[in-house]
């Protein structure tokens, strides 16, 4: 980890530019190219994927600009070896490693035209929603992550769209409690949390109320039946950038260890051998 004091005086987490080449670099020497979701007020909005037969990961990062802690940590995981392990170990994977980019470079939540994109994820959406969407589509994860910071948070937080059991939002957030504690407070965005866990309920009235103001993309996620687990992370934007960046990579880190234990890569290796044998 870079000396914390270092890190702050030469950040570059609202450098779009710088980030998105080093996360061509990065690709390149995985020997990966990112597409090209669509331009976004000149910008290129990316997505880094490998395809497989079986579930994989879904991780995305940036769709509100003014949270530059998701964008930095989804990167270091990555450049850590997070996306060499998913290829070597053959976890297919959708990556967006910044669907704001406007809003990154200046630092604003919506985009450049005044839009929450975290609301358009039903009917008719706004890109690049809509080409994420058509890219994903008929495709489903073992484990869905979407990255985010929230200025109100006095922890780190975190929904778990309720799905398998058991649930794994507490170890989540032990896992990363060393560099960012849980959020203390007992409600949460009007919601009951307990040590900054909050498993919403999908159909009552605050869920209700909440959609009408548009789909965000995690319920979209659940609700299309894309991902059999979704967590939504939420960092509190007042407290260092460094901190806030490490919680999200001790977060994907864990969430990926637990989806994606060594019992997969047994299973995998049977259903190639299975294949194999049955095109011989
Ligand atoms: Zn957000």
């Amino acid at each position: 980890m870079m000396d914390a004091a270092n890190f702050l005086h030469s950040h570059r987490s609202h450098d779009v530019t710088h980030l998105l080449g080093r996360w061509r670099r990065l690709g390149r020497s995985l020997r990966l190219r990112p597409a090209l979701l669509c331009r976004a007020a000149d910008f290129d909005v990316i997505c880094l994927e490998s395809r497989g037969k079986t579930p994989g990961v879904y991780l995305s990062a940036g769709i509100h600009g003014d949270e530059p802690g998701a964008t930095e940590g989804l990167f270091r995981w990555a450049a850590r070896g997070g996306m060499a392990e998913l290829l070597r170990r053959k976890i297919p994977f959708f990556l967006a490693p910044c669907l704001n980019p406007w809003g990154l470079a200046n630092n604003r939540r919506l985009d450049a035209n005044d839009v929450d994109l975290n609301r358009q994820f039903r009917g008719r959406a706004v890109s690049p929603v809509r080409e994420l969407r058509a890219r994903v589509r008929g495709h489903s994860y073992r484990l869905a992550l979407t990255l985010h910071e929230d200025y109100d948070a006095q922890g780190l937080y975190l929904y778990e769209v309720r799905g398998s059991t058991p649930f794994w939002g507490e170890l989540l957030s032990t896992a990363a409690a060393k560099i960012i504690p849980p959020d203390p407070r007992a409600r949460i965005e009007l919601r009951a949390a307990h040590g900054g866990v909050i498993r919403p309920g999908l159909t009552d009235a605050i869920t209700r109320r909440f959609l009408r103001g548009g789909c965000p993309e995690a319920l979209w996620l659940h609700f299309h039946g894309h991902a059999e687990r979704v967590f939504t992370f939420e960092t509190p934007s007042e407290f260092d950038l460094d901190r806030r960046a490490e919680t999200h990579v001790a977060l994907i880190t864990e969430s990926i260890r637990l989806a994606f234990p060594p019992t997969y890569d047994v299973l995998c290796r049977s259903l190639h051998r299975n294949r194999e044998k049955i095109q011989n």
